[in-house]
């Protein structure tokens, strides 16, 4: 199969127009479907050459909210190597520190683990809480050929995106949270190391003066088609001090409405009770 290298936008749209042309970043994912003869390709199109799909550099200021571009070929062992989304996206370094394996994480990109689309994909819970953007770029001419859209809306179910056919993610833009929010990322698997998520929960907490919980946003990961919000616990913890009490109540609150499945990993019983439980980590946030 040929694995063809563009060098610029124009080379990527012209390549990707080619029938059953192929987007390849990592190959961490996509590799191991086609061996598996899962998927078919009749050609590859790396975007490793492209500058503009790669790297980390800094939005807003001035009145806009700050925040992070962050390229969509860009290393899991880049982001992670980057002092910003060390200092200021803990939950999402948290996150990318337990994916996979070293080289797994030298190799696999952030736009790959986000078309991918998995359920266990481990950094859509993070990015979801977060409120990330998707830029996505296509053949038509500047600014007509980039949009944006919320990252809940461009996962459509797992596996699934709104890439329109000819379409590549070029970024991801988070925003930074401000003082006084606090992150938190825990993933549950059946091993510590080369884990899937069994469950897993990203929590973004605002709190004011003494402690009290002025917004809360908890997104889970592998307890739905797609990560999974739960506005009613939310709702619970909001004007509350995180105690045992206040997280005990939202983690029954997430019992009585998640909807897990069965798989070869854990039961949908063992997945409702821990994704209840994880919230009660938060006491010691
Ligand atoms: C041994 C092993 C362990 C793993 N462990 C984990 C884990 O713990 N957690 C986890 O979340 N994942 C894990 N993965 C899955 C995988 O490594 C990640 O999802 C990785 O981020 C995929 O990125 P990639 O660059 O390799 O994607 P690729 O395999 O290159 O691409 C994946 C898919 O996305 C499409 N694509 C990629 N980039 C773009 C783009 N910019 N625009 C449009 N389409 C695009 C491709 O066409 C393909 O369909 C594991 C994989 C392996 C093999």
């Amino acid at each position: 199969m040929n694995v063809l290298f563009p060098r610029t936008r124009a080379e990527l749209f012209q390549t990707l127009a080619e029938p059953g042309a192929r987007v390849l970043a990592g190959g961490t994912d996509l590799l191991v479907r086609l061996r598996s003869g899962r998927e078919t390709a009749a050609a590859l199109v790396s975007l490793d050459k492209i500058p503009e799909l790669r790297g980390i550099s800094e939005t807003g200021g001035e009145g806009l909210g700050r925040g992070l571009r962050l390229g969509a070929t860009t290393t899991h062992t880049e982001l992670l190597a980057h002092p910003l989304v060390r200092a200021r996206l803990p939950m999402l370094a948290q996150a990318l520190s337990e994916l996979g394996s070293p080289p797994i994480r030298n190799m696999g990109t952030l736009g790959g683990n986000t078309c991918t689309a998995s359920p266990a994909g481990d950094t859509l819970p993070p990015l979801m809480a977060l409120g990330a953007e998707v830029e996505l770029a296509s053949a038509r001419p500047h600014g007509a050929g980039t949009r944006r859209l919320p990252l809940a809306e461009f996962i459509t179910g797992p596996g699934r995106t709104a890439l329109a056919p000819g379409e590549v993610l070029a970024a991801v833009h988070v925003p930074l949270p401000g003082a006084g929010w606090m992150q938190h990322f825990e993933k549950v698997g059946r091993r510590n190391a080369l884990a899937v998520a069994v469950v897993s929960l990203a929590a973004l907490l605002r709190t004011e003066r003494g402690g009290t919980v002025a917004e809360a946003r908890l997104a889970w990961g592998s307890v739905g088609p797609t990560v999974w919000r739960c506005p009613e616990a939310e709702a619970v913890l909001v004007g509350r001090r995180l105690s045992l009490t206040a997280l005990g109540e939202a983690a029954a609150v997430v019992r009585a409405h998640v909807k897990p499945m069965d798989d070869v990993r854990a039961s949908a019983d063992y997945r409702r009770t821990v994704a209840g439980n994880l919230l009660l980590r938060l006491v010691a946030l």
